[in-house]
């Protein structure tokens, strides 16, 4: 199969891959009475799995379920709406992904108060932000720091570059979020009847291999990294299939070329520096202890929660089951606001915003499925 996977793109080679994957579930299908279920851990395995056709192609075969790992989709409309009120004080400028420009708050959207004459840039490298406060001394620059393991280290570059230059002017609004801590709480819960995780290839460089073995060693459970590729989406579930039929629980690296058993030990080491545990607020659960990250007190400066005060006001309830989707609860299709009054051109809930989020996939890629 690795010689297949090298000739990805190539459809005739995918055929026999996925007729390959078809069988494969036809056999745990024989064995269990049901259909199989795993869980695609992150927003791009999310998007990669509808955009190729991997999804609709096994639909009939193999359940698979939106995860958490959207890092836009995963912020609560709490911190949402406290981004957008930082960005309502004078003499600011806020830098951000964006992504995060058209996810509704309670009351408007960063681009909408972009639209009022607000200070708001997005920035392609979080290191931009630096350079942006560099050009303007007589303002606070603020980077909106969301996303998980995969961006954490370039944050933590961040602080350390404001410290060595000495720059007063610059804080990062820290909403970042942790993969393990998600995991456990998804499984703590057992709200879904999960067979294995599609683990994500990225995240994984920066995490490695090991970071993963206690959902084997403590829940039972197997997961297998995997690229991005159709051929290599594949080859995952065709692996987690194994594993959930033969019940040799484990942990697969099909990702090998750039995952190593220990991850990225530079990388852990900078968040190690700059970073602490802390609880964090996820969208649609709640608190989840030491899920998140925050700056060190020794760079207190840097931490634009503790240098500004917002006051976002409580959230306005919506209608958006953003939060369900992003547990496996439900799939986009089953909220009432999909593809009529929310849809990527008047979206209600981040997962339709963002270039990871489930509801945007089904839209773009499954409406007639
Ligand atoms: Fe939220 Fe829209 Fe998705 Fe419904 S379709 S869950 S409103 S983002």
């Amino acid at each position: 199969m690795q010689e297949l996977l090298k000739q990805s793109s190539n459809p005739e080679i995918l055929k026999p891959l996925l007729q390959a994957v078809k069988e494969k579930a036809a056999e745990f299908i024989s064995l269990y009475g049901r259909k199989p279920a795993f869980m695609e851990v992150c927003g791009s395995h999310t998007m990669a799995l509808a955009k190729s056709g991997v999804k609709q192609a096994l639909r009939e075969d193999v359940s698979l379920i939106s995860g958490p790992g959207c890092p836009v989709c995963v912020t609560d409309q709490h911190s949402i709406d406290s981004m957008i009120a930082l960005a309502e004080g004078d003499g600011r400028i806020i830098c951000t992904f964006g992504d995060m420009m058209k996810v509704p708050g309670s009351r408007q959207s960063l681009m909408d108060a972009k639209i009022n004459g607000k200070d708001i840039r997005v920035v392609y490298s979080p290191v931009d932000s630096i350079r942006i406060a560099e050009e303007n001394p007589g303002k606070e620059v603020i980077f909106l720091g969301i996303g998980f393991e995969t961006t954490i280290p370039i944050l933590a570059i961040l602080v350390e570059e404001a410290y060595k230059k000495g720059l007063g002017n610059f804080s990062i609004w820290m909403t970042t979020k942790l993969v393990e801590p998600i995991l456990r709480h998804l499984l703590n819960c057992g709200d879904v009847m999960l067979d294995g995780f599609l683990l994500p290839g990225h995240v994984s460089i920066v995490l490695g291999e090991e970071a993963y073995s206690f959902l084997p060693e403590e829940y039972n459970i197997g997961g297998v990294i995997s690229g991005f590729e159709p051929a290599e989406l594949l080859s995952g579930i065709y692996k987690l299939l194994d594993i959930a039929i033969t019940k040799d629980t484990r942990i697969i690296n099909d990702h090998p070329s750039v995952v190593t058993k220990s991850g990225n030990v530079v990388a852990k080491q900078l968040m190690e520096k700059y970073f602490s545990l802390c609880d964090e607020a996820w969208r649609g659960i709640g608190s989840i202890p030491s899920s998140g990250l925050s700056i060190r007190r020794e760079f207190d400066q840097f931490d634009a929660k503790k240098k500004f005060k917002v006051d976002p006001g409580e959230p306005k309830k919506t209608k958006c089951r953003c939060g369900e989707v992003i547990r496996g609860l439900i799939n986009p299709t089953d909220c009432v606001l999909f593809g009529k009054a929310c849809n990527p051109m008047k979206p209600v809930g981040p997962c339709m915003v963002s270039a990871e989020g489930s509801c945007a996939a089904y839209y773009q890629y499954m409406r007639e499925c």
